[in-house]
């Protein structure tokens, strides 16, 4: 199957009432990963690559693995997403490299570092609409700046400081005419999300509910939402990794988000974790080993569980042949309309 919209495999998720994990990859085990899990679990899949995965993969690797899991999947549809896109320039490169949807994140400047205005962010993400669409290609904006650092990019600003404004994200989704939204609601990128279990003063769950009765009909993105599992964190610390003890967003609460128009949710480091543990564990249990195949074997396996848990705890599970997927022309067309 070829690589298809976004939109379309979200409005499906909307019908059904579940949610998509989006996994970032960098590397073939990674992809492999996700795509085995998605056969094992029947699940749509969208793959991200962030602007520093494409410049560790290079672009042209990364798009023919994408095709290598086209071609080997025949029965996932899949999309192949950039995550933060930091300019239009950024999502065009995207787009003429054969992703299927692209996120411009005008709620930083191109930077990545500093917030930006909200004029900016409309004007940045209006013009990439009006590319993307033309070809088909779904966009998702992000209004509002979450926490943390992921790949270089983020304010590193505290998380609670700019929460998504209901109001001005349904001026923001008015004019800008994007597919999906992603909202700051005090998650955080990377490990360190919380320092205790959070609660509805950290987490603003409450944001997303206000949200989706205001925006009924936009596909909701969560960032920053790996769970960061104890257990995770346990098995790096037992072979001698050094990770303090940290808090990420509890499974159900990214539940109860999905009953309140969450389609997509972000999840990486999660598995970047699972793949670590897998690794550490071969070179304290086997320092006589040398074959990368003997850690990376365990490490995609490691990985593949994580995404699989994931996948069947968002409800994709079960739903990756409901429905023949629009070539992209078709989905422009519709856009048009
Ligand atoms: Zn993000």
């Amino acid at each position: 199957m070829p690589l298809v919209s976004m939109r379309q495999l979200l409005d499906e998720a909307a019908k059904g009432g579940y949610g998509v994990g989006a996994f970032n990859v960098n590397n073939m085990e990674q992809i492999q990963a996700i795509m085995e899990a998605a056969r094992e679990t029947k699940s749509p899949a969208i793959v991200q690559a962030s602007r520093g995965a494409r410049s560790y993969t290079n672009d042209r690797f990364l798009y023919h693995l994408m095709l290598a899991a086209a071609e080997l999947y025949p029965e996932i549809p899949m999309v192949l997403h950039q995550d933060h896109g930091n300019s239009p320039a950024t999502c065009r490169s995207a787009i003429e490299m054969g992703f299927t949807s692209v996120m411009m994140d005008g709620s930083l400047m191109p930077d990545g570092k500093t917030p930006s205005t909200f004029e900016y962010n409309v004007q940045a993400t209006r013009e990439v609409v009006e590319m993307a669409h033309e070809k088909g290609i779904t966009v998702e904006g992000e209004l509002g700046t979450l926490g943390g650092i992921e790949d270089g990019h983020g304010a590193g600003v505290d998380p609670l400081s700019h929460l998504t404004n209901p109001d001005q994200a349904v001026e923001f989704v008015g004019r800008t005419g994007i597919d999906a939204l992603a909202v700051a609601i005090g998650t955080s990128h990377g490990a360190y999300k919380f320092s205790k279990k959070p609660t509805g003063q950290t987490l603003v769950m409450e944001r997303i509910i206000e949200i989706h009765k205001k925006l009924p009909h936009t596909h909701l993105v969560m960032h920053g939402s790996s769970s960061v599992p104890q257990d995770l964190q346990d098995i790096i610390n037992k072979y001698g990794g050094k990770m303090r003890q940290t808090y990420g967003v509890p499974i159900e609460e990214i539940q109860l988000g999905i009953k309140n128009g969450v389609r997509k949710i972000n999840v990486d480091t999660d598995n970047r974790m699972a793949m670590t543990g897998a690794i550490r564990k071969v070179f304290v249990e086997k320092p006589e080993a040398f074959d990368p195949r003997d850690y990376m074997k365990p490490a995609r396996e490691a990985m593949k569980e994580v995404v699989k848990a994931r996948m069947i705890a968002f409800g994709q599970a079960g739903h990756a042949g409901d429905y023949t997927p629009f070539s992209l022309e078709e989905v422009a067309r519709r856009y048009k309309q």
